[in-house]
């Protein structure tokens, strides 16, 4: 039996490599599935939603092998897999879905009805999504694999540009999905919360979308530097300037077409002393202050149903004191939840491969091997102007 290792969640603050069995084509209950693949991971990214596992703020499991943003060569092929076949180059949604269920045939196959018993949504190595066991390890499983995988077309072509097609899992393609569910289009003017990935990711899916400014917020200093650095505007919310004030300094209003929250539930607080808390609502509460009348708001950063970690009683279970009324007043439209890959992984592809969006530059991808994972993701949690990407066999640095 070949062997395996993979990025364990030991417990708060602690992540470390171990070997974990090798994948076989089952459910995570132990039903064989002749729909699956097994691939040989070519990389693996480390993502925010991870941090929020490994800084204790969700009910992860100890134990649980992390990783939800794959990309893979195809090693093994269930008897009922169609489409693929041993040898391909596949990009992995972070959704596991099933693409028989009413949701999956809507096309939102962050929520799938049948690949979690407790919930509607699936993923690879996350707290409350199905038990699927998570890729930043040498080798995983990937179920419904003809509805999930994305093949890319040319192979060694693909390679190339493996560092900028790592992002299509997950950080991409929920930037994008952030921008087109903000209303996101030529001319608009766009304010993104978080410099973090996916803030930059959305940024970058803004102006693929053809928006004409695009304004950056976070309160670490390197992460807004790499911001200027990749062309984009900025506002640093450790100051004592409001977000809306420092909006006008650029835009000379002090509102925008349209918002996208890149931070969720571990929002800081705004100014020098409010930026020492943490204020999960502050992201929320401010995007309505800034964004226009009739305007979207986009919210792919993650809030939780239970966090053991929170500040209050109240945001233990996920009610944050949101200013709701505000937004009702200026006809705000919202967007929330896990992000359907699907919708967008294909054509983001294309940008990729013809040169339209160079995302590894902009998110600032850096690779890693497997073994230096625990470092990545103590980099990362330190912010780190940087997307850890984990080279498992060491094929992205040949
Ligand atoms: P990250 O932790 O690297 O980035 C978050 C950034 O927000 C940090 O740089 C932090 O300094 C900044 N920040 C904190 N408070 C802020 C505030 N009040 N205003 C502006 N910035 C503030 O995480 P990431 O990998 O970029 O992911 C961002 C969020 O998106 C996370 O919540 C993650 O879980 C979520 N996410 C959601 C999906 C989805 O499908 N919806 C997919 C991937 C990631
Ligand atoms: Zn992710
Ligand atoms: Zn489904």
């Amino acid at each position: 039996m070949p062997e395996n290792r993979g990025v364990v969640y030991i417990e708060q603050g602690k992540v470390e490599v171990q070997s974990i069995p090798f994948p076989k084509l089952e459910t995570p209950n132990g039903r064989k599935i002749g729909h699956g693949v097994i691939l040989r991971v070519v990389s693996t990214n480390i993502c925010g939603s991870d941090q929020h596992m490994v800084r204790g703020r969700t009910t992860a499991p100890a134990g649980l092998v992390l990783g939800h943003e794959i990309t893979g060569e195809v090693i093994e092929v269930g008897s009922d897999v169609e489409t693929l076949k041993v040898g391909d180059l596949v990009s992995v949604p972070f959704n596991v879905a099933c693409g028989r269920c009413q949701t999956c045939k809507e096309q939102h196959t962050g929520v799938c009805l049948s690949v979690n018993p407790s919930r509607a949504g699936g993923a690879y190595g996350y707290v409350d999504m199905g038990g699927w066991i998570g890729g930043q390890a040498e080798f995983v499983m990937v179920p419904y694999a003809d509805f999930n995988l994305l093949r890319f077309p040319d192979k060694a072509q693909a390679m190339t540009k493996i560092r900028d097609l790592t992002c299509l899992s997950d950080i991409l393609p929920t930037g994008f999905h952030g921008a087109v569910t903000a209303g996101v289009g030529p001319g608009s003017t766009v304010y993104v919360a978080g410099a973090g990935p996916v803030g930059l990711a959305a940024a970058a899916s803004a102006r693929l979308l053809g928006a004409a400014v695009v304004i950056v917020g976070d309160l670490n200093p390197a992460r807004l530097e790499h911001a200027r650095k990749v062309g984009f505007e900025t506002v640093d919310l450790s100051q004592d300037v409001t977000l809306a004030d420092q909006i006008a300094q650029i835009l000379g209003t002090p509102e925008v077409d349209c918002a996208i929250d890149c931070v969720g539930f571990e929002a800081r607080g705004h100014g020098h002393a409010g930026a020492q808390h943490e204020a999960p609502a502050t992201v929320l509460n401010s995007l309505m202050e800034v964004t226009r009348a009739a305007g979207k708001i986009g919210i792919p950063g993650l809030y939780v149903t239970d966090d053991p970690g929170a500040v209050d009683p109240a945001a233990k279970h996920g009610s944050l004191s949101i200013r709701f009324g505000l937004g009702w007043a200026k006809s705000h439209s919202f967007h929330t939840g896990q992000t359907p890959v699907m919708k967008y992984n294909r054509q983001l592809m294309q940008a990729i491969l013809w040169d339209r969006i160079n995302i590894a530059e902009i998110v600032g991808v850096q690779l890693i091997t497997l073994d230096q994972a625990p470092e990545g993701y103590a980099a990362f949690d330190a912010g780190a102007p940087r997307k850890f990407v984990i080279d498992p066999h060491q094929l992205l640095a040949a």
